[in-house]
């Protein structure tokens, strides 16, 4: 069947039926060319970073052929937690609402040590923000619904069964040797974004590499369909040493469907064969769940997390992205989170260079921004790998003291770590930023995604993000002066009169006063701001965001 031909109600089909959609094998007219067919943008791989970037291109307006070996959506749950920024991106992709729709959302987690609950802690304490801290949502209704809003456009090409087996780089472009059903082809593709997953066989074919830790330790992952309710709330639960794992740590989240995901750590020693039994599984989710739970096995699987990175993302016109460029072990849900921020970044840069609005200099900035975000994730991931699997007595010593002294005390609290949670990375030195010349309190630095806020719109409420341009966006706090409507591809919006900061959140959180004004990139990163800015300074920036 054409994937175009599936009916909608397929992507609103729940679990089994979900997974069950097979996207099927479609020729491509570029199967019967003589020569190599010619595509600007080609992406590796149908997985959330692919499906977002081609998405985030196509809305664009440009024209991306996607190349998945695949025919299905992702195997078992895997990725579940979802961060906000995951949400404001598919936001403007046209899919966070469907996500959250189906997602169950939570800002609250609490930690164990033993059975008792040692404290809880709230991701997003403050209220103002359209998003929550998180969503649960099994990674197969993410890309279902990724699948189907690519699907409706018609700049994306997704070409299911298509094994790329070659890829020969050039100064130009890449040329690329593709496997099908009924044959072999080439693609000659001007730029080329391998989001080819963690064993990325773009960075083996070209010689690359990903290098890192590998850490010692298994841990199960097991996901339990219940029958009846759970006494457990909608929250992230993590145990150290509980009476129903000892001197393991286990971790607790629930997903649609009435499926909890549970994670147990085994330690190095652990069998992952025998593991993966259900009748080894059932009876340590049923200590946890106690006797009386009635359950059934819905997924699970027996791992061991790695913590690399590509040195560099850009290797000339062939790009990494996601997976394939850094992984990250799951505590803190870095790794599909920050991939969807991988192709947020690279997804402007890419089509301005095609537009001819930039060169190709502001695609290079690609990589050491993303690098830079990789290395905060993988330094935030390695932490809470070592301290929920320490691997010597000093530091299992360590851990138990900040966990015994966490009871009273907000300072080892601060020590403890069972898994801090995905944030976007601040981009401190990006060439993109200019460097404030004005002061200003708070976070919204240069390089800061830029903070949500509740607006109104013609007595209408509406949200700060929302209102921002797909290009470069002028944030005014009052009127706009003259010049700026001139400003080639920016957005203005003037805080005051296009719409109204009702509850003056945006002002606190951007620390703004009568003039002051902010300019927002595509990626709704902040590049620079200014108490009362002049034409020239504004011009500057704009160019300097641009790489010209
Ligand atoms: C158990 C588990 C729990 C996790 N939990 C979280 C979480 O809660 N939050 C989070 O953010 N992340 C989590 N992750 C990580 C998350 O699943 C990955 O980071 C995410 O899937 C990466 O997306 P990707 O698009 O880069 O790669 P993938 O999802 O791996 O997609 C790669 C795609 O490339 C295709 N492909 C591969 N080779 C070829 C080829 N030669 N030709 C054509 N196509 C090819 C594959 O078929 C696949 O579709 C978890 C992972 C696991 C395993």
């Amino acid at each position: 069947m054409n994937p175009r031909d599936i009916p909608p109600e397929a992507f609103h089909a729940s679990g089994a039926e979900v997974q069950a959609i097979d996207f099927g094998y479609v020729r491509s007219p570029d199967q019967d060319r003589a020569m190599p067919a010619q595509h600007p943008i080609v992406v590796i791989g149908a997985g959330p970073v692919g499906l977002s970037l081609a998405i985030d291109l196509a809305q664009r307006g440009q024209r991306v052929v996607v190349l998945d070996n695949d025919h299905k959506l992702s195997i078992g749950s895997r990725a579940i937690c979802f961060a906000k920024r995951t949400l404001e991106i598919w936001d403007r992709l046209g899919v966070g609402q469907r996500m959250v729709d189906k997602g169950v959302s939570w800002n609250l987690g609490k930690v164990f040590l033993k059975e008792e609950q040692l404290y809880e802690f709230n991701l997003l304490p403050e209220e103002g923000h359209e998003r929550p801290a998180f969503i649960n949502l099994q990674q197969y209704y993410a890309e279902a619904y990724l699948v189907e809003r690519a699907l409706q456009l018609p700049g994306i090409d997704i070409r299911w069964h298509n094994k790329v087996t070659a890829v020969a780089a050039r100064d130009n472009g890449a040329l690329l040797s593709v496997e099908t059903p009924d044959g072999a082809y080439q693609i000659d593709a001007q730029w080329l974004v391998a989001c080819d997953g963690s064993r990325s066989p773009t960075r083996q074919m070209l010689g690359l590499e990903s290098k890192g830790r590998i850490f010692q330790d298994r841990f199960l992952i097991a996901d339990v369909k219940l029958q009846g309710d759970a006494d457990f709330p909608t929250e992230r639960w993590f145990w150290f040493d509980p009476p129903f794992h000892p001197h393991q740590s286990v971790l607790l989240h629930r997903q649609p469907d009435n499926v909890w995901r549970i994670d147990f750590q085994l330690g190095w020693d652990a069998d992952p064969e025998e593991e993966k039994k259900p009748e080894n599984i059932i009876p340590r989710v049923q200590a946890l769940l106690g006797a009386e739970a009635q359950f059934e096995l819905d997924w699970a699987s027996v791992y061991t997390f790695a913590c690399l990175r590509m040195d560099q993302f850009v290797h000339g016109r062939v790009i990494f992205a996601g997976d394939s460029a850094h992984g990250v072990s799951p505590f803190g849900a870095r790794g599909a989170n920050s991939g969807v921020q991988d192709a947020e970044n690279l997804a402007w840069k890419l089509d301005w260079v095609l537009q001819g609005r930039a060169s190709p200099a502001l695609v290079a900035t690609y990589g050491p921004e993303r690098e830079y975000a990789a290395d905060e994730n993988l330094c935030n991931s390695t932490r809470a790998t070592d301290f929920i699997t320490p691997k010597s007595e000093v530091s299992r010593l360590f851990r138990d003291a900040a966990l015994h002294l966490a009871r009273e005390h907000a300072f080892a609290r601060r020590i403890v770590n069972s898994g801090r949670l995905s944030v976007p990375a601040t981009l401190h030195a990006s060439p993109l930023n200019t460097p404030d010349t004005d002061a200003f309190a708070g976070t919204q630095v240069p390089g800061a995604v830029l903070l949500d806020a509740p607006l109104t719109k013609q007595g209408q409420p509406t949200w700060l993000l929302r209102e921002l341009g797909p290009d470069f966006t002028l944030l005014v706090f009052g009127p706009a002066p003259a010049w700026a409507r001139d400003l080639p591809g920016v957005t203005v919006l003037q805080i005051g009169i296009d719409v109204i900061d009702h509850q003056a959140l945006a002002a606190q959180r951007l620390d703004a006063l009568p003039r002051t004004v902010y300019l927002v990139r595509p990626d709704q990163h902040v590049c620079a701001r200014w108490r009362t800015p002049t034409e020239a300074a504004v011009r500057s920036a704009l160019a300097r965001a641009a790489a010209a």
